[in-house]
């Protein structure tokens, strides 16, 4: 690659001060939230889908890879650019361009902030319910191409389930867009599904049409704990069994539950055992009688059952839930968490099972586990903890995560229920997708012939 002529024909689409190559920027986008690592020849901030058009052209032409980067807060490697190449930093593209609350929609660049869109939707009574806990900081753009949700996924489903319209580039540098205003549609194939979880190796997303849902007038908070991972399952059936869909439903082992109390004495959270946190919402006399009946489920197995009092006391046990991510370090301060096999997921029956499995490989191979997440959609959050500087510790933590992903896929799950494939995990696509991993090669050769958009990525 002539990299000065390249540097002339970036400076020439963005201007000057929007591209760079200087070492330190080049470095500060050579990793995202995991372990992948990888230099871009080039950082470039567009402003708009004609630059990036442009852009890709130029890459298409010259065969320059191209790796669209949100906030780079990808547990995958998803936005690393292992190839090299161009990374398009998608973060300055950040306006919301309209809300419509008539047609129940927004329309927004792929930069904006998850909550700052929350915040702009608040007032009109109205949220996009999709909701990671990086959402303080990650980009829409991201979590279209992830995928990503949450905590209230098991009510209100993925990102997926609110994108109406994407306008994307593709790599020969033209623009469709996938979708309309409309709230449904059935004119062809979904394309606009397709665009969405493809970690950006199909096209460059430029803006985004979202559906928004009413805010809930009410929610009521369940804390019940149990002596076992098997009861704490039984209870989360059950509660489905009776027709109720909770906004939440979370899991934290006692390995979890210990460290938070470490982390704050204060927090309030029950003495012992496996926590579920069953979180209802609706209208003001709904959610009385669905807590109630979440309790009635929980109360046959669990140790203790508790319908949180008041707004003060629910806010109290979600704050420490929030702290996991935090609390992680109180484990053991002389090991760090690495984010590995952190993202499984199995049919909800089968969570019981993964856990038992999970605490089996941790103890086999000595590696400390912290075990938490999204029962309620069969989601298992798990924080491995390594002495960082001790080679031998690293062989243990790659065998414990390998182990897990192949326990979740044994269960009939997959390696990632929500952080995406990336590097990471592209490994393990040839078993989880089995003979439609060949139909992806081939959307993404027809899509992108030349390879230029996100190479390296989901095993393609
Ligand atoms: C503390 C923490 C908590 C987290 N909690 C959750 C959670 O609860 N649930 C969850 O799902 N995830 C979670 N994540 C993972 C991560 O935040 C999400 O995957 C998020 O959606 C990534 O957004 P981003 O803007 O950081 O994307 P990036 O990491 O920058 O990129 C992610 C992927 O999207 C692609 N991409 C980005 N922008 C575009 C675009 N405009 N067009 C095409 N492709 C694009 C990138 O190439 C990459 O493949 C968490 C991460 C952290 C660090």
């Amino acid at each position: 690659m002539a990299m000065k002529e390249v540097l002339e024909d970036l400076r020439k689409i963005v201007g000057d001060g929007r591209v760079s190559t200087s070492m330190l920027e080049r470095y500060c986008y050579s990793q995202d939230a995991s372990c992948v690592r990888g230099m871009p020849d080039f950082v470039v901030r567009p402003e708009n889908a004609e630059q990036i058009s442009e852009i890709l052209r130029l890459c298409n032409k010259k065969g320059i890879p191209a790796t669209p980067r949100g906030a780079g807060s990808g547990l995958a490697g998803g936005a690393v650019p292992v190839k090299g190449g161009i990374v398009l930093d998608m973060s300055g593209m950040n306006h919301i361009i309209e809300i419509d609350i008539g047609n129940l929609q927004v329309i927004v660049e792929p930069g904006v902030v998850q909550e700052r869109l929350n915040q702009a939707l608040k007032p009109l009574g109205f949220f996009f319910p999709p909701d990671p806990g990086s959402s303080a900081f990650c980009t829409l753009g991201g979590m279209i191409s992830c995928n990503s949700s949450g905590m209230r996924s098991v009510k209100y489903g993925t990102t997926r389930a609110y994108v109406l319209d994407l306008e994307v580039v593709l790599a020969d540098g033209s623009v469709i867009h996938t979708g309309s205003k409309v709230l449904k549609s059935s004119a062809g194939y979904d394309i606009t599904r397709l665009f969405t979880g493809a970690e950006g190796t199909l096209g460059i997303i430029t803006a985004a049409g979202l559906k928004v849902v009413p805010l809930p007038q009410a929610r009521r908070l369940v804390a019940a704990s149990f002596e076992d991972a098997e009861a704490a399952g039984r209870a989360v059936v059950d509660v489905f069994s009776r027709g109720i869909t909770p906004s939440a439903c979370e899991i934290m082992d006692k390995t979890t539950l210990e460290v938070l109390r470490r982390c704050n004495p204060a927090v309030a959270l029950p003495e012992s055992g496996d926590l579920v946190l069953f979180e209802v919402d609706g209208t003001n006399l709904s959610v009385d009688e669905a807590a109630r009946e979440v309790g009635e489920a929980c109360a046959p197995v669990a140790s203790s059952v508790r319908i949180a009092q008041s707004q003060e006391e629910m806010d109290s046990i979600w704050a420490g839930r929030r702290l996991v991510g935090a609390a992680v370090s109180r484990l053991d301060p002389t090991k760090t968490r690495v984010y590995a096999g952190e993202d499984v997921g199995v049919p909800i029956r089968e969570i019981p099972s993964l856990i038992n499995k999970v605490q089996k490989i941790s103890e086999d191979l000595g590696i400390a586990a912290m075990k938490y997440g999204h029962i309620g959609d069969g989601n298992l959050h798990v924080a491995l903890f390594i002495d960082l500087m001790n080679r031998e510790e690293w062989e243990r933590l790659d065998l414990a995560a390998d182990r897990i992903h192949r326990a979740a896929l044994e269960l009939g799950g997959t390696v990632s229920s929500e952080h995406g494939i990336g590097l990471a995990r592209a490994g393990y696509m040839p078993a989880q997708a089995g003979a439609a991993l060949e139909v992806m090669r081939s959307i993404k050769s027809s899509l992108d012939p030349k390879g230029i958009l996100n190479p390296g990525k989901l095993g393609l």
